[in-house]
Parts: structure tokens; C-alpha cells; sequence
């Protein structure tokens, strides 16, 4: 099979990409502009015999006879989203029109990555794929989630208008190795600062809460999802690790994982930030055959602490 993954050199793409290479009958093509993706991450990718990294944004139009195609193109960390807006916003939904229209031609299945963000700040916990969010429209986070759920709805309009193949699939908060250090996300940013020994940057009071997902649980669903799951079944379907943390009880994780003796300090919380997250995860463990997160948070820390000492040279 010819398998396109659109940020593939991207935190997700990346990992993605790792699993996809195994399979030695399929040709795995990584398109990546290299905005928010990184080079290093496929590094030892690029020798392969079934590997072409194709350095090209996903907004251009691309001919290529593709089977599968994983759309994970976009900036998805809040700074990295809200540097440029309008760049997110049109990655999303022109990103994911062009991703169409190859599978359109080909006759492709398109999986494409959405995220817990349409819930916005949810009312309904956990949530649920029925429960249609609480998103604000206007906000500074508004360029990803309403991007992202544009992008839903035209999954579906190219299913039901064209019958295209489409799967969507909602991730919540993940990480793990081929994190950007630099992208300030909240478990890069807290592991970097206890192994640097710098303060632990805590945005408000801390109590705010996320299910954070090991990301070789996250690429076993994804992987289930596009293959073994009924071909009617088209999501979206939520991924996450259904375990709830504060921010405070993270960063004592990772002091206690790091060693380190760095102090916590209370930023001003941003913008439109989600009070209160957690993955429902029912429908994942019945339409991916009992598919459910292995690794726990305290496992997966020790593991993405490892990456990130070989990054900052600890
Ligand atoms: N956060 C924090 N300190 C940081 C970075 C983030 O306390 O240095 C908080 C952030 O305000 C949010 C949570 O951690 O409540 C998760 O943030 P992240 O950017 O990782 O992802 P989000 O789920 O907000 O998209």
C-alpha cells in the first residue's frame, strides 16, 4: 500500500511514521512543511527503502496514487497555533479539502486528526463524541478549534456528498518522545524546567485538569482505526487516556520523576483555557476491539523524561 501522512515530521506524524515503516510491503510518504514538524524526528526514517519524506505544505495541491492517508498537519500547541492564526486556521480547513480531494481521486480512506479541543470548554464531563462543545468562536484558541471543526464537517460533507472514506478521530492531550522542547506545551515545558533546575512555570492556579495519553497508545488506536475497524464506522471516536490530573498534581510527578528541586511559580492563566478535561473513551473500547490505553502517567513520564534528557544534554 502507498500511505501519506501529512505532518509526518511532526510530534504525532513522526511517531506515526515509526510504526508505519514496520510494515516492509507498504510505502509510507511523509509531507511535511517543516513549520511546526522537525527533521530530527524522522532522522533515522530517511534512509529507508519505504520511506520519502516530501517537504511540501498541505495546502498545495499533490498527485499522488495513495491508498491511506493520515491528515495530522497542523501547529498544535497553543503558542505554535496562535503565532500565526490564520496560518492554523487555513491549515486546518485547507489542509484537510486538499487531503479530500486526493482521496476523492484515488479512492483513498482519509483519517483525519482531530482533537478534544472542539469540545472547547466542556460542560459535559467527560466528554462524549455526542456532546457538541462549548467552543468560543472569537477567542485566541478559536484559529484551532473552530479550524479543527470545520475540518470535521467537511470529512462528513465529502462522505455524504461524494463518498469519500473518511475516519475522524478526536486526541486529547498527548505526549511523549518527538516532543518539540521549545513548543510550550505543558509536560515538555514542566519536564525541561525540573531538569534545567528552573522554575516550574504553574499558568494559573493550577487546578485545571487533563487526561494526558501516553503517544504509543494514541498511534495503536490511530493504527486500529484505520485498519481493523467496521468500514461504516467513521467516528469521530475520542483517544485519550481517561485518567484526570491537575497541573499541580503533574508538576509533583515530574519533580518527583526528575529528582529535581526546582520551585513551582503561578503565571497568569491564558486565554479561553479549558477548565476541566477527560477523554470518555466507551466507544474507542468497543469499535477498536477493546482498544484502551496500556501505559499510565507515571510510566510514561520516565519514558519522556529519558528523550528530553538526551535533548538538553543532562
Ligand atoms: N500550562 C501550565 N504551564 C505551562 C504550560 C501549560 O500550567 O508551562 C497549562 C495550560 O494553561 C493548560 C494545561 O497546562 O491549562 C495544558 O496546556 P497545554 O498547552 O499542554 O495544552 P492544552 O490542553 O491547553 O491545549
Amino acid at each position: 500500500m502507498n500511505i501519506l501522512v501529512t505532518g509526518g515530521a511532526g510530534f504525532l506524524g513522526s511517531n506515526l511514521c515509526a510504526r508505519l515503516v514496520q510494515n516492509n510491503n507498504d510505502h509510507i510518504y511523509c509531507l511535511d512543511n517543516l513549520y511546526t514538524g522537525r527533521k530530527e524526528n524522522i532522522e533515522n526514517l530517511l534512509s529507508l527503502p519505504n520511506f520519502t519524506f516530501l517537504q511540501q505544505d498541505v495546502m498545495e495541491p499533490i498527485d499522488l496514487e495513495v491508498d491511506q492517508i493520515y491528515n495530522a498537519a497542523c501547529p498544535a500547541s497553543p503558542p505554535a497555533y496562535q503565532k500565526s492564526p490564520t496560518i492554523t486556521t487555513k491549515t486546518s480547513v485547507l489542509g484537510v479539502l486538499n487531503m479530500l480531494e486526493l482521496a476523492k481521486k484515488t479512492g483513498a480512506t482519509l483519517l483525519h486528526f482531530s482533537t478534544s479541543e472542539v469540545y472547547g470548554d466542556p460542560e459535559v464531563h467527560p466528554q462524549v463524541e455526542s456532546y457538541r462543545g462549548y467552543v468560543n468562536p472569537i477567542g485566541i484558541r478559536s484559529c484551532y478549534d473552530e479550524g479543527k471543526r470545520c475540518a470535521e464537517s467537511l470529512c462528513f460533507d465529502y462522505n455524504r456528498e461524494f463518498g469519500v472514506k473518511i475516519k475522524v478521530i478526536r486526541i486529547f492531550n498527548t505526549y511523549g518522545p518527538n516532543m518539540d522542547p521549545d513548543d510550550g506545551r505543558v509536560v515538555s515545558n514542566f519536564i525541561i524546567q525540573a531538569l534545567k533546575g528552573e522554575d516550574i512555570t504553574v499558568y494559573g492556579d493550577g487546578k485545571q485538569t487533563r487526561s494526558f495519553q501516553y503517544v504509543d497508545d494514541l498511534i495503536e488506536g490511530i493504527w486500529r482505526m484505520m485498519n481493523v475497524s467496521r468500514a461504516d464506522f467513521l467516528g469521530p471516536v475520542n483517544l485519550g487516556n481517561p485518567g484526570e490530573f491537575t497541573m499541580l498534581e503533574l508538576a509533583e510527578k515530574v519533580l518527583k520523576h526528575t529528582g529535581s528541586r526546582s520551585k513551582l511559580v503561578f503565571c497568569p492563566l491564558p486565554g479561553d483555557d479549558p477548565t476541566r478535561r477527560k477523554a470518555d473513551i466507551s466507544l474507542a473500547k468497543k469499535e477498536l476491539h477493546g482498544w484502551e490505553p496500556k501505559i499510565q502517567l507515571d510510566e510514561g513520564l520516565e519514558k519522556t523524561i529519558a528523550y528530553f534528557k538526551k535533548i538538553v544534554g543532562e
